[in-house]
């Protein structure tokens, strides 16, 4: 409750924001990858930034600005200052790019995976139909539709629904019971069951998922986008075993050579 003293039992300083994860799991894997963001100039700012480099990502085009306090709620203010000049300065590295990953540009054959989070009730159409890849939960899709997703066959039918919006193709992922992909090439929607594990910490799983699925993208152009989404399956059952999100997400060489 507001301006209510409370006892806490563990501290600790997470690095977060879902392009941050997903960059960081398609990094880990592999993929050569760099991130377009803004972050306040301050101490946390520095450590975001350093955070990147630790995982191996280009920072060149993220930018500090100032005036923008505390750590979290401040990454997701200063990146609402990226605008169209930032992502011009960064046009270089986004055309040369194999996968654009969105959270919130389908020129140039970049493939761009779009992940409606937060999501909204009424998002512009626009964003469906620069969607390659529409990727979303549950709690996504059924704010998107206001359709209620909590089975399989809910989910074949919110992806269809989605893919009707203009969508390439859609995923909307469901936690233990794996994802449904749906594509326009194929309208019937497919179940890509995972193996259900005992989640010590689901937080992040979506975010693992989406950095795997650029990560194959980018690497593996021609790879069916079932299998895609079952190796992604794999990979995020992994991050979920671990308490933690960007602590959790697995390296390649923490995953089993049969995924790369
Ligand atoms: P969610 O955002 O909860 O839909 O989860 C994203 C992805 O993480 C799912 O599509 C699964 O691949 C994976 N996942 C989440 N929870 C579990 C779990 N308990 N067991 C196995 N995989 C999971």
């Amino acid at each position: 409750m507001a301006g209510e003293t409370i006892h806490g039992h563990r501290f600790f300083i997470g690095f977060g924001g879902k392009g941050a994860n997903q960059c960081v799991q398609a990094a880990r894997m592999g993929a050569k990858t760099a991130m377009v963001c803004k972050v306040g100039r301050d101490v946390f700012g520095n450590y975001y930034i350093q955070n990147f480099k630790n995982n191996g990502i280009s920072t060149g085009n993220s930018q500090t600005v100032l005036h923008w306090e505390n750590a979290i709620v401040i990454v997701a203010g200063a990146n609402m200052l990226l605008g169209q000049e930032e992502l011009q300065r960064a046009l270089t590295a986004i055309v040369n790019a194999k996968v654009l990953v969105c959270q919130m540009a389908r020129e140039n054959h970049v493939k761009t995976i779009f992940n409606p989070a937060p999501a909204i009730a009424d998002l512009c159409s626009d964003f469906y139909k620069a969607s390659d890849v529409f990727c979303c939960n549950e709690s996504e899709a059924e704010l998107l539709t206001g359709l209620s997703v909590t089975s399989v066959e809910d989910a074949s039918q919110v992806g269809l629904e989605l893919l009707n919006k203009g969508c390439g193709s859609v995923i909307v992922t469901l936690g233990p019971q794996g994802c449904v992909v749906c594509q326009s090439t194929n309208m019937a929607p497919k179940h890509i069951p995972t193996t259900a594990v005992t989640a010590a910490d689901a937080t992040g799983a979506g975010d693992s998922f989406i950095g795997a699925l650029a990560f194959y993208m980018a690497h593996y152009p021609t790879m069916p986008l079932e299998e895609m989404a079952r190796r992604a399956n794999l990979v995020a059952a992994m991050s979920v075993q671990t308490v933690g999100t960007q602590t959790s997400f697995p390296f390649q060489k923490d995953l089993p050579t049969e995924l790369f």
